[in-house]
């Protein structure tokens, strides 16, 4: 097998799971707070004769913890987890992929002057000047924002940009 061959099926199984998941994410997580129990409070002593689970008075279920609100948690948690690699993933993707060159590639060289209030080094493409009289090297993408709305884009979406997220 070639190396790139493990590497494609990853992703794809990857995309595939989380295409399910896109699906079902609102459906499972409906599913298991209908599951869960009432809230339980710390007090063991207050059992509540309202739920099903009568054949445990003693609450151990509650010692043991509620399996759908766990369950239930786990979800969310690794959903948290996984926006995070998906973003760490997008960001080296953009890194190494897109117009913005690999970090260091431009140490020393004079890079868009927008992308850097992000700390972010961006090629420039071409030096603008605004209607303020001020002048900014811009990279290609930066130079289309100006070009779209006439100004430079705002820190929060050259942020997103960088971190590979659609922008509009
Ligand atoms: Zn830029």
């Amino acid at each position: 097998m070639k190396p790139g061959t493990t590497i494609a099926l990853e992703a794809r199984l990857v995309r595939e799971v989380l295409n399910h998941f896109e699906r079902d994410a609102v459906a499972l997580v409906i599913a298991l707070r209908h599951a869960e129990g009432p809230l339980r409070s710390t007090g063991a002593g207050q059992g509540g004769g309202s739920n099903s689970d009568v054949s445990d008075p003693t609450g151990t279920a509650a010692l043991r913890g509620d399996p759908a609100r766990q369950d239930r948690e786990r979800v969310e948690r690794l959903l948290a987890e996984m926006r995070g690699k998906a973003l760490e993933l997008n960001t080296l993707r953009v890194r190494w992929l897109e117009d913005s060159s690999p970090e260091g590639a431009g140490e020393g060289e004079a890079g868009c002057a927008s992308c850097e209030r992000v700390g972010k080094w961006s090629p420039i493409r071409k030096t603008v000047g605004f209607p303020d009289g001020s002048t900014h090297p811009l990279c290609l993408w930066c130079l289309r924002q100006v070009r779209k709305t006439g100004a430079l884009p705002t820190r929060a979406l050259v942020e997103r940009h960088a971190q590979g997220l659609r922008c509009g």
